[in-house]
């Protein structure tokens, strides 16, 4: 393929998604990884992904050797491990685990089979551009070690955390300077059990603590006797490593005890509202190269999934009306972050408030319920958090002596709720992007709880 429509630098769940939809709406796509063939999907993670994205999104349901195991709830823990909030009936989390390397291998064939071409060994070193305008990608053959230039109408970095194509790019439109504290380190490891899981259908989460400072650690079955167990905190102020957080939470819980390893590493994800603006001239940015991930949790499969069928359809649409600038992207920013990506950022708001909660509030909310199951879930949706004057009354009693957890819980929900009505009210075009931008970031800086 000499001359593709649409260069998709990176074949993980996001790329390949939008590989698909691209070749599937009749594009000359042209996908290319540095990972061997069969090594792609392959991608350190919690490995938990939600029925609900696949409803959303059409793609079908992992099945066969691409699912571990069914989840159906989730048991969320405060530092004391004590008074746990459980979760059920959470649409938006019950789904599978899956295996990692199949589910992807999976979504690849399904963009080879719509027609997309695949090229695997292939490092992608920088844009093309002309001015401002993306107009293809240099590239190193990882096999022959040749060096090759490919030009497109449109280029879309779907390359995850390394974000090869953005962090190349300048650009008011484009944003890559993004701050430590907004990065989850990670650390996980897929282990065997001494003994088979209680429920092994519950998912595990456990907030702040020793063990995920500022951030949370989880662990998720796998199988009945197999689990995927890490630690995810954020970057900034020299926190430590995730592994030897992980390490102290593997040394005080039970169920750890006498686990054989099976394999253990590291990764980084963005857990941050999305990127104010997913496209350039000639460019556009999904999955993680977009920071479309959920801020609390640090799922962002689902969240890619969506983009790249949305981002699918309007680099069609901006290839048939011959504008491939930002002007000619731009409806994929006013299809996602309004909608799917408002949840998003929202959740940012949350994360910062449950960041900023000590742990010996947070154990006391746990113990009198300030924090309730239904909030979790209503904030994960997006909906927000609804305290009603009824509710607060209720709370206000039961929380007596730490009213200022309390209000930081209203703050929170009422920032959440500005920043939802700020993503609603998306620019339609890039001129007004800058004062959208000065709003958001107004909303961000209250979202202080200290
Ligand atoms: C420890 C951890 C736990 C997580 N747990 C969960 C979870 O339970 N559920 C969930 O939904 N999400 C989870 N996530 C996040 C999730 O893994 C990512 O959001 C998702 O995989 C992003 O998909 P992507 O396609 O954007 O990027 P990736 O899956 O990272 O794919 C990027 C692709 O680009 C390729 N690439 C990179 N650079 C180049 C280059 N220069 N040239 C060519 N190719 C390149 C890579 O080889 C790769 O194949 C977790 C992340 C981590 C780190």
């Amino acid at each position: 393929m000499k001359r593709p429509d649409v260069i998709i630098v990176g074949a993980g769940s996001a790329g390949c998604v939008t590989a698909r939809r691209c070749a599937e709406l009749g594009l000359k796509t042209l996908l290319l990884d540095r990972k061997p063939l069969k090594e792609v999907g392959q991608k350190v993670c919690g490995d938990e992904v939600s029925k609900a994205h696949f409803e959303a999104t059409g793609i079908d349901y992992p099945d066969g050797d691409e699912i571990s195991y069914a989840i159906a709830g989730a048991d969320v823990y405060p530092p004391n491990r004590m008074n746990a909030l459980n979760v059920r009936g959470w649409a938006e989390f019950d789904g599978w685990t899956v295996n990692r390397l199949s589910f992807g291998q999976r979504l690849l064939n399904e963009a080879i089979s719509a027609g997309a071409k695949f090229l695997p060994n292939i490092h992608v070193g920088s844009p093309m551009t002309l001015g401002d305008q993306v107009t293809g990608v240099e590239y190193k053959d990882l096999k022959s070690g040749d060096s090759v230039v490919v030009k497109s109408k449109v280029v879309v970095d779907a390359s995850g955390f390394a974000a090869v194509i953005r962090n190349k790019l300048e650009s008011p439109l484009i944003e890559n300077d993004i701050d430590k504290e907004d990065i989850a380190l990670c650390y996980r490891e897929i282990l065997r059990l001494k003994m088979p899981l209680a429920e092994p259908e519950v998912a595990r989460v456990f907030l702040g603590g020793e063990a995920a400072p500022q951030g949370y650690a989880w662990v998720f079955p796998k199988g009945v006797q197999e689990i995927n167990a890490g630690v995810g905190i954020t970057g900034g102020k020299g926190r430590g490593s995730p592994k030897s957080h992980f390490m102290k939470f593997k040394e005080t819980y039970p169920l750890f005890f006498g686990s054989k390893l099976i394999d253990g590493k590291g990764g980084a994800v963005p857990v941050r509202r999305p990127l104010k603006s997913l496209v350039g001239d000639g460019v556009a940015f999904v999955g993680d190269a977009a920071l479309q991930v959920n801020p609390i949790h640090g799922g962002g499969i689902g969240a890619g999934m969506r983009a790249g069928i949305i981002l699918g359809e309007v680099v069609r649409e901006s290839i048939a009306s011959r504008n491939f600038s930002a002007n000619g992207l731009w409806s994929y920013n006013t299809r996602y972050l309004p909608n799917f990506g408002k949840r998003l950022a929202s959740l940012e708001i949350f994360r910062r408030f449950l960041q900023a909660v000590s742990d010996e509030d947070m154990d006391f909310g746990f113990e009198k319920r300030l924090l309730e199951a239904d909030d979790l879930m209503a904030a994960n949706r997006g909906d927000g958090l609804s305290l009603s004057m009824a509710d607060k009354m209720r709370r206000v009693k039961r929380g007596a002596g730490k009213i200022s957890l309390l209000l930081k819980l209203q703050k929170a929900a009422g920032l959440m709720k500005k920043m939802n009505k700020a993503y609603s009210n998306y620019p339609n075009n890039p001129d007004n992007l800058d004062i959208w931008e000065k709003t958001v970031l107004g909303i961000v800086e209250s979202a202080s709880f200290e």
